[in-house]
């Protein structure tokens, strides 16, 4: 995958000294952005025997082909278990899979390092997210950054780099990756995004490959349905009927696959109503943009404290969104308590 434009200054940054890189390397900036793609980029490049200066890893040389294929020796990535592909995540014999790096994870890695470099070159570590760890791995993961094998990199990405232990983020040298100016993020989307990607990011507040990412998933297809059906809230609307089509929605395959949930939904929901607000004092919606009219229709007869008020509701849900015990009774509270305050000032 090429990067993005808005990573080819910092890509040219890290390329231009890659001969003097030290050994941890800490990637950060917001979600979305191409950290880990450039963390990989990066690898690739570490691990490539024939790219010259700033080019791109091959593609052809051995050490690409081993990284390529997923074999290579040396190159190490470590992230939990729940982001693993299925086929490496190990067994399990019940619960759900960590969404931490364990310590047993950095143990692994240390012994593995300490073995001499496979193929003889550089080492490469990959560790996404490194806030995802407890202090006791975070202290295992500071001794191998404190007496760093030979010619081994450990790129660290997170977009909460404060949640690192001061001193694993001292042993680092920081590279902060902004969030692309809008229309970097747009052009890119339009070509590389998928079906909805533009209006994800726009939902999610710019993180463009994280809206690709959802969007590959079908969540831009699910956030179209969500639109036109919560656009068509009315007084008269049956929203039981609504709440039932959106249980039945969060166990059929594509609302599985886009991950549709009460948190999920209860999410777009307050993003939506904020909205309303928004369009409402005349400051420009931020998170439906598309849906600017509709809104606009929408709010036209409501009084603000309504809104407010309806915001103000859909919070609570949304606080409560997590387990819901009947998901189709959470449902039809959501949608009925939105349609009582939209329709206060609609009733007829
Ligand atoms: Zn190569």
């Amino acid at each position: 995958m090429t990067l993005p434009a808005w990573l080819d200054k910092p890509w040219g940054d890290l390329t231009a000294r890659l001969e003097r890189l030290p050994h941890g390397i800490l990637l950060s900036g917001p979600v979305g952005v191409g950290k880990r793609l450039l963390a990989e980029a990066l690898a690739a490049r570490l691990l490539c025997t024939d790219a010259k200066d700033g080019a791109p890893a091959c593609g052809s040389c051995t050490g690409c082909r081993l990284r390529l294929a997923g074999t290579h020796p040396d190159l190490h990535v470590v992230v939990p278990e729940a982001d693993m592909p299925e086929e490496t995540a190990p067994a399990r014999k019940s619960g759900k899979p960590s969404t931490q790096i364990l310590i047993e994870q950095i143990r692994a890695l240390q012994s593995s390092l300490e073995l001499t470099a496979h193929m003889g070159g550089r080492r490469v570590v990959v560790i996404d997210p490194a806030d995802a760890m407890n202090p006791f791995t975070a202290n295992a993961l500071l001794k191998l950054l404190e007496e760093p094998p030979r010619a081994t990199h450990l790129l660290l990405v997170t977009s909460a780099p404060r949640r690192l232990l001061p001193t694993l983020r001292s042993r680092c040298q920081a590279w902060a990756i902004p969030q692309p100016e809008a229309d970097a993020a747009g052009a890119w989307l339009a070509e590389a995004g998928g079906a909805g990607a533009t209006r994800l990011s726009q939902l999610l507040g710019g993180s463009p490959l994280e809206a690709a990412r959802l969007a590959g998933q079908g969540v831009g297809e699910a956030l179209q349905r969500f639109e036109r059906e919560v656009g068509a809230i009315g007084p008269n609307s049956d929203v039981i009927a609504l709440a039932g089509s959106w249980e039945g929605w969060t166990k059929a395959r594509d609302g599985l696959a886009a991950g549709i949930d009460m948190p999920r939904l209860s999410d777009w929901m307050l993003r939506w109503s904020w909205d309303l607000v928004a369009s409402k004092c005349g400051v420009g919606v931020r998170y439906f943009d598309g849906q600017r009219q509709m809104m606009a229709r929408l709010v036209e007869r409501v009084p603000l404290a309504q809104l407010f008020d309806c915001y103000n509701q859909i919070s609570q849900v949304r606080r409560s969104a997590s387990h819901p015990l009947n998901m189709r009774l959470a449902l039809e509270d959501m949608l009925l308590r939105y349609q009582r305050c939209l329709s206060s000032g609609n009733r007829p």
